[in-house]
């Protein structure tokens, strides 16, 4: 390690450790804590992830880690202070809610600011650095680790908050991308620790979008994948909030779909199935990803589906997806 990015770690660790303080034990950081334990987050989670307030000052971090010695280049080129049109640096993530976002050896290399309540935008990330390359990084995947490791499962989330909420539940092998697509590294990251990896992103257009698209790059990456159901005003935190972690657990990450019917699910968008020619269309659709699928009992199963849900008889069926099976070859 170059002792830039030295320097910048520890700038990191101190950082983590008086946000964290201010926020747990001062009356700078007593709005920022109100507002977690309102959202449900204890103590011993606050502790656990570390949480943090940064105070609302232009020059706060700044000084405290200039005394500390470090040079206020080094600052900047670590994403911590940010510089404005004439040329003066400030805080970058002052008045904000801190998440240490802490690399495989669970050292803090970049933090996440959320606004205290509804400002824009809601949260802010460290650039890019020497340090923090966001899609080689998982959140939480040093703590998770040895839970992904135990269970042979993980579980993929958005954001901060679902990983702390899943957390609080029990659910301890839960991993986010912090609202950024899942690269190829992440994926290749996960199959290495694990056989199947659970997505469960957000339930709005966006959420699911990204759920498909993390699902086929999993697969391809050797994983076998589930992806979790949420309605569409849902995600992983605020369903925990209105049904409990119980509820999570056994409605929604036991209870999450193959691949299969997730992808039955997600093409359904593209279609208005109440027209007959949509209909047709759209069952084509899914025989030719479903003729992809090699064992004949899973085939078997998802024809049965579809037959039942479109009435169409299984020999029908079976007819027309041999013949997309021998194209495959
Ligand atoms: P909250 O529950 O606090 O509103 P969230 O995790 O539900 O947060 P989403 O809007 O679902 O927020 O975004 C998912 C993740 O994407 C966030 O946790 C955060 O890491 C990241 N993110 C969201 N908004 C921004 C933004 N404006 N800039 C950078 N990253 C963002
Ligand atoms: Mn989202
Ligand atoms: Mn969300
Ligand atoms: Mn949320």
């Amino acid at each position: 390690l170059s002792q830039e990015s030295q320097d910048m770690l520890s700038a990191h660790e101190w950082l983590t450790k008086l946000y964290h303080h201010l926020l747990r034990f001062t009356k700078e950081g007593k709005e920022g804590y109100a507002y977690l334990k309102e959202r449900g987050i204890d103590e011993e989670a606050a502790d656990a992830f570390q949480l943090g307030f940064s105070p609302n000052a232009d020059q706060f971090t700044a000084e405290f880690l200039k005394k500390k010695g470090y040079h206020e280049q080094l600052l900047v080129k670590a994403g911590l202070l940010q510089i404005n049109e004439s040329g003066q640096t400030s805080d970058r993530f002052r008045g904000r809610i801190i998440f240490p976002i802490r690399n495989h050896l669970g050292k803090t290399v970049a933090f996440g600011g959320r606004a205290v309540g509804d400002y824009k935008p809601k949260y802010i990330n460290s650039p890019e650095s020497e340090l923090f390359h966001k899609g080689k990084l998982l959140y939480n995947f040093d703590l998770a680790k040895r839970y992904i490791r135990k269970e042979n499962e993980a579980v993929l989330l958005e954001g901060q908050m679902d990983v702390i909420a899943a957390y609080q539940a029990g659910v301890r092998n839960a991993v986010a991308t912090l609202g950024t697509a899942l690269t190829e590294f992440q994926a290749k990251l996960l199959k290495r620790y694990v056989n199947t990896v659970i997505i469960c992103y957000d339930g709005d257009r966006a959420g699911l979008d990204a759920a498909y698209k993390a699902a086929v790059l999993l697969q391809q990456c050797g994983c076998e994948v589930r992806v979790a159901y949420l309605e569409p005003d849902m995600d992983p935190d605020s369903f925990i909030r209105t049904h409990g972690g119980q509820a999570f657990k056994d409605e929604v990450i036991k209870a999450s779909d193959t691949f299969m019917t997730f992808y039955m699910r997600f093409l359904k968008k593209d279609y208005q199935l109440n027209l007959e020619a949509d209909r047709i269309e759209y069952v084509e659709a899914v025989l030719k990803r479903l003729a992809m699928v090699d064992s004949p009992i899973e085939r078997e199963y998802y024809l049965k589906e579809l037959s039942n849900e479109f009435e169409i008889s299984m020999d029908a069926l079976q007819d027309e997806i041999s013949g997309y099976r021998e194209k495959i070859g």
